[in-house]
């Protein structure tokens, strides 16, 4: 019997995950990808000596304890990649005092009644509260798309974790803040990821230490799924973008590429840009009201603008993540104004910097990734020395907060919302898909698409708030789906 055929446009970790497990389970799958390597997003790249770590901070799931380990392992070998779980979340540095923010969060209760006692009731429920998270374990096994009535009754056991999730959701870090007398904590909570509930769920992960470091780093992780992909038998074509999917009698029937090729399947699979994918792929012929307002709307996680630097100096005394509090809002040309920012320090990573060296990256999030892709497109000159007034700037108050910056820099590398916008062609070079807050909202956005057959959607742009894990389990779903379609028993062969 002839294989069903499957094309997947995009080698992003959804495409490399979707084509491995369709592959175990005997569909017939070739990926096209627009770039010379795999990954999408999930990436990294050398600059002068230095390789620069372009995506992952923590990866859900990096401790056996974690449900999703058992997946991941599905498709990669986990015990042999080594993760760094830092013992500090976050070293708040203010102009003239730091406070220690521990991922454990006994420790981290402690540090905080011994600076606020008054704050004492505040303090035990924040961390009480952190604490539920690690009572439930998600199920991750099955597709959302196959909530069956079993299914719903396991839920029931989540019922305490969505009245914490719940009281929780629409507090903000600014109006939690307003909860602490002690001034230094009040500070400190007020640049809290918001609503608090992010920074809980983070912190009760980290205290557990699931969400380590891959110590191999991005590219070489995404390159892990490209392996297994091709140990699978299937077949990947780089530098092939594509420009139309071909539409019979309203079924997806194959796809054209930039240079013309046209490629012909039984299923289509989009794990690209949602946005490309139903207005230019498919010429917005397939929408809903409900699209057409959430594309209107752009509700999306923001983009990135990643200032590396390559520094001849070492600086061991400092943790990973260090949270730079500015003393009033730092502005750049985009609009987007900053009271702080996060330095990543990477002394902890091999590989990454030449001996007695130390890689740094600075991130600055904004919503304005238009801004910085017509920018680029229009005037390449003044994109260059916005971004270097932006390091400039920067480095300035790192000299003045860390020290041993100036004089000791050899290696610059800045990626902004364009740079994303043109490697990954996601919507305003957002790094994570739609906005965190969408995850709670009953997900508008369906692997299918209206009046379309033998097409479906996967990856970010499809569950909401993003993330490795999210996509990854994104493909692994979608293969399930497509299996019960075609009444074939779901297999993992590993
Ligand atoms: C700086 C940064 C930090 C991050 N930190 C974390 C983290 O710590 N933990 C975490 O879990 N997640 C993190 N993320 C988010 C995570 O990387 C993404 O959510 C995830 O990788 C998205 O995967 P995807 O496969 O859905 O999409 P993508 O990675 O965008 O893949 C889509 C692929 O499609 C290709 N493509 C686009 N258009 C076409 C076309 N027309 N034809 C063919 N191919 C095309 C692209 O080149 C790309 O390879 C981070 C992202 C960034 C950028």
């Amino acid at each position: 019997m002839n294989k069903k055929k499957v094309i997947i446009i995009g080698a992003g970790i959804a495409g490399l995950s979707a084509g491995c497990y369709l592959q175990m389970n005997g569909y017939e799958t070739e990926i096209f990808e627009a770039h010379n390597i795999p990954g999408g997003l999930c990436t990294g790249w050398n600059r002068k000596g230095y390789f620069i770590e372009g995506c992952i901070h923590g990866l859900l799931g990096s401790n056996p304890t974690h449900p999703l380990y058992k997946l991941w392992n599905e498709l990669i070998d986990m015990d042999k990649l080594e993760f760094v779980n830092p013992d500090i979340k976050h070293l708040y540095l203010f102009e003239d005092r730091k406070f220690t923010q521990y991922a454990n969060l006994d420790r981290l209760q402690k540090n905080m009644l011994e600076i606020a006692p008054e704050d004492k009731k505040t303090i035990e429920e924040f961390i009480r509260d952190t604490k539920k998270f690690q009572s439930f374990q998600m199920s991750y096994d099955k597709p959302k798309e196959f909530f069956d009535f079993p299914g719903k009754i396991k839920m029931l056991k989540a019922l305490p974790l969505v009245f914490v999730m719940k009281k929780w959701i629409n507090v903000s870090a600014e109006d939690f803040s307003n909860r602490f007398k002690n001034p230094l904590i009040q500070s400190v909570v007020k640049h809290f990821a918001s609503p608090i509930l992010f920074e809980m769920f983070v912190l009760s992960e980290m205290d557990l230490k699931r969400c380590g470091y891959p110590t191999i780093g991005s590219l070489k992780f995404s390159k892990l799924f490209e392996n297994k992909y091709l140990e699978c038998g299937g077949n990947i074509h780089y530098k092939s973008k594509v420009s139309k999917i071909i539409i019979e009698n309203d079924k997806a029937v194959g796809i054209i590429l930039r240079d013309g090729e046209q490629h012909d399947a039984n299923i289509i699979v989009s794990a690209t840009d949602g946005k490309t994918t139903i207005y230019d792929l498919l010429d917005g012929k397939y929408t809903s009201e409900t699209i057409k307002k959430e594309y209107k709307k752009a509700d999306l996680n923001p983009s990135k603008i990643q200032i590396s630097l390559g520094i001849s100096n070492t600086f061991d005394d400092w943790p990973h993540t260090v949270k730079i509090v500015l003393p009033s809002l730092y502005t750049i040309s985009d609009g987007s104004k900053y009271k702080s920012f996060d330095i990543l320090i990477y002394n902890d990573v091999e590989g990454l910097a030449p001996e007695n060296k130390t890689l740094m990256a600075i991130q600055l999030d904004t919503k304005n990734g238009e801004y910085w892709f017509t920018l680029r497109d229009k005037d390449k000159e003044k994109y260059r020395t916005e971004k270097e007034k932006i390091v400039e700037d920067l480095i300035n108050i790192l000299d003045r907060r860390i020290g041993g910056i100036t004089g000791n820099i050899e290696m610059i590398d800045v990626a902004t919302p364009a740079t994303y916008i043109r490697y990954t062609g996601n919507w305003r070079g957002s790094i994570q898909g739609w906005a965190n807050e969408n995850i709670f909202k009953s997900n508008p956005f369906k692997k299918e698409l209206p009046g379309l057959e033998n097409f479906f959607m996967m990856g970010q742009w499809v569950e909401p708030g993003g993330g490795i894990p999210n996509v990854f389990k994104s493909g692994r779903d979608l293969a399930q789906i497509i299996c019960k379609r075609d009444r074939k028993k779901f297999k993992v062969n590993q």
